[in-house]
């Protein structure tokens, strides 16, 4: 006789933040930014970490950060650097509007609050470039205060946790307060860690290890096998995602090189730096088949991501630096960086270049980092 399947029941158990504590001792990450256990970060460090983390995996980070401490040991240190030696140690990192922020935080810093972070949410959030999450994240980590510091990582183990039905971004101020519902009194700055770790290396956008997690019996998406439904995200565009590189040459006496595209079709007779073909199976590592001429080419961290009506794009960014008298290949010219904002340059093409160049290369609205929400 076939018996019924079990229906899945709403979990009777709250989830517990002693759980997940309990859980962070024995599996929290190593990572050059963080205190010992049982001690407290330095704010400075977890400021610049939280920054730098903005829209760049842990994994490129953790060099960038080591040789950017080294350069600059103190906030005094970085406010007392030149901007242009500030964004060159940041060079590589893209979203180089975060660095100029970075430097004008640093000159808050020390001149409203004589080189001390405050502690306090309200106060880190009027400083330049401290959002939200930052603040938050500064908050707890370094001065344990109770806060809700909430990334795509907290956002995605919230979500699944709960069950949450109402889609992002809307949700957002639902996952804030159920989040700072569970954060403990005594423990504020490693239950923030806690649910990074648990939302980076458990809780992945797929196939979450579930059956490792410390909140198992409490998730209510796990309890009725949907994990992988959360978060709800509001359907942003039609068409599939296509992927694509761009190239930009940068020529010794400060030459960009460019080209114009067909009058007809997508972003006709507008200006761009070279491109392979958008498409939804390319493959970045097979870009210097696209190469538009033989160079040393250096893939930058990050990606400019674009919506068009139809799709969206991600475009892999690649940088070559060549020598002063290098001629333009064949339909393709160079424009100096100054003259940029005479060409037609297309809102993607002004992120590839800011990405690559930084923000002062073309005028361009970033795409909006966390804490630009
Ligand atoms: S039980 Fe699974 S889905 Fe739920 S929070 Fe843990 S890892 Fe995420």
């Amino acid at each position: 006789m076939l018996t019924p399947a079990p229906r899945a029941t709403k979990p009777q158990a709250r989830p517990a933040a002693a759980d997940l504590l309990t859980w962070y001792d024995r599996h929290r990450r190593s990572l050059p930014w963080r205190a010992e256990p049982g001690e407290i970060a330095a704010p400075y460090r977890v400021w610049l970490s939280e920054i730098m983390l903005q829209q760049t995996t842990v994994m490129a980070v953790k060099p960038f950060y080591l040789r950017f401490l080294d350069r600059f040991p103190t906030v005094a240190d970085l406010a007392a650097a030149p901007v242009d030696a500030v964004m060159q140690a940041w060079a590589g990192l893209g979203y180089y509007s975060r660095a100029r922020n970075l430097h004008a935080c640093a000159i808050a810093v020390m001149e409203r609050h004589g080189g001390r972070f405050p502690a306090t949410e309200a106060e880190l959030l009027t400083l330049p470039g401290i959002g939200a999450y930052t603040a938050a994240a500064v908050a707890s980590i370094a001065f344990n205060q109770r806060a809700a510091a909430v990334d795509g990582n907290v956002e995605r183990v919230m979500s699944r946790l709960f069950a949450i039905e109402e889609a992002l971004p809307k949700s957002k101020p639902l996952i804030r307060a159920l989040t700072l519902e569970l954060v403990p009194d005594d423990r504020p700055g490693d239950f923030a860690q806690a649910v990074m770790d648990l939302g980076a290396t458990i809780c992945t956008p797929k196939r979450p290890a579930c059956a490792l997690c410390p909140w198992m019996v409490p998730c209510e998406a796990r309890a009725a096998g949907t994990q992988e439904l959360y978060p709800k995200k509001l359907k942003k565009v039609s068409g599939d995602l296509r992927r694509g590189a761009a190239f930009v040459v940068l020529r010794a006496d400060d030459g960009i090189l460019l080209r114009t595209r067909p009058p007809q079709g997508l972003l006709g007779g507008m200006v761009e730096t070279p491109t392979s073909a958008w498409e939804p199976s390319y493959e970045p590592a097979h870009a210097m088949l696209d190469a538009p001429m033989e160079a040393r080419w250096q893939r930058l961290p990050g990606i400019v991501r674009h919506v068009f009506t139809h799709f969206p794009l991600e475009l892999t960014v690649f940088l070559a630096k060549v020598p002063k008298g290098t001629p333009a290949p064949a339909d393709l010219r160079w424009t100096l960086r100054r003259d940029l904002h005479e060409e037609a340059l297309p809102g993607v093409m002004k992120k590839v270049l800011a990405h690559a160049l930084g923000s002062g290369a073309a005028p361009v609205k970033t795409p909006k980092a966390k804490d630009e929400r």
